[in-house]
């Protein structure tokens, strides 16, 4: 079970310090999410030899070039792989048009089927509903329209633990101890009590992908309880007026959100080119929120793994 995220991009504006432009990956059960397409996004891709033809979304928090230059080559390169399954591609409203030109005028037909699903509301909005997840929107508040984008897994099933069943039962009578109901018998009583022959499921992992923006406090209720949040850090304390200036947040606000919403774990990146050295806005953060992390190319952030729940490890189970 896996519910992580990846940094391949943190550095913002241009790629500096070996650090390349904003772009995450999001592992929920080897479903992959893509989130920001900064330049470069392909070569990280070799780098940490990760299947780009496994995704099946790509989230565009907005149209500034470091978020959003590489999209169009990662999906080329796609269809040049062979890709045939369809690609889901979330963002501001011109992001369409934008790939859409440069289809035209590459004379180009991708062999698989690309939908967009344009953002139109500024209200927090569910733009992706499937079977164990859904994704909620955000407005942030940048220079130009961008949007902020929060994972939610979605409940599971009790897990079965078939060496405790003493008796063959039907597949309906499996669906319903999934369920978490007791088994019955004619007259009412118990036959098989639920606790006895399964197992809980894990805890449910949340995460919300904060990009460009000014420090917003009435964000705090929406991002209640994340186990991570990831978060822009474009400065730190000594460049508080130009984050105002530039609608971007400093290290130490980004903190102070994470704290006033009782989040678990916080990432901070799109770091500005000014920082070679970052241990200072690591700091700056800490002071704030003490389980706060830089956002390391090639690192992972497992979620799932930091929750221990009865989970079953030799026993049988029927998975999800
Ligand atoms: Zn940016």
């Amino acid at each position: 079970v896996k519910f992580e995220l990846t940094i391949l991009g943190s550095s913002s504006a241009t790629p500096a310090h070996n650090r390349n432009q904003s772009c995450q990956l999001l592992n929920i059960d080897e479903q992959l999410f893509l989130l920001d397409c900064g330049e470069g996004a392909q070569l990280q891709f070799l780098k940490y030899k990760i299947k780009s033809g496994r995704i099946k979304h790509i989230f565009i928090s907005h149209l500034h070039g470091d978020h959003y230059l590489g999209l169009f080559g990662f999906i080329s390169s796609m269809h040049l792989q062979g890709r045939n399954t369809d690609l889901h591609i979330y963002g501001p409203p011109g992001l369409a048009e934008i790939i859409t030109l440069q289809l035209k005028y590459s004379e180009s037909v991708f062999n698989y089927m690309v939908h967009f699903h344009e953002i139109s509301s500024d209200q927090p909005e569910v733009i992706l509903d499937d079977e164990k997840v859904y994704v909620e929107t955000m407005l942030m508040s940048h220079r130009i329209k961008c949007y902020g984008f929060i994972f939610h897994e979605k409940p599971k099933k009790r897990k079965l633990r078939k060496e405790r069943l003493s008796e063959e039962i039907k597949l309906q009578e499996i669906i319903k101890l999934r369920n978490g109901e007791d088994l019955l018998n004619e007259d009412g009583s118990i036959r098989i009590k639920n606790e006895d022959v399964t197992f809980p499921p894990r805890p449910l992992s949340h995460f919300a992908n904060c990009s460009d923006t000014i420090y917003l406090e009435h964000l705090a209720p929406q991002l209640q309880n994340m186990d991570l949040m990831y978060h822009e850090a474009t400065f730190g304390d000594d460049m508080g007026e130009r984050a105002e200036k530039t609608f971007h947040t400093t290290a130490r606000q980004a903190a102070t959100l994470a704290l006033k919403a009782n989040v678990k774990k916080l990432i901070i990146g799109h770091f500005s080119t000014r920082y070679r050295d970052l241990k200072p806005l690591l700091e700056q953060a800490r002071e704030v929120f003490p389980n706060t992390y830089l956002a390391i190319e090639g690192e992972n952030h497992n979620i799932s793994g930091e929750k221990t729940n009865e989970i079953p490890t030799e026993e049988s189970s029927l998975e999800d």
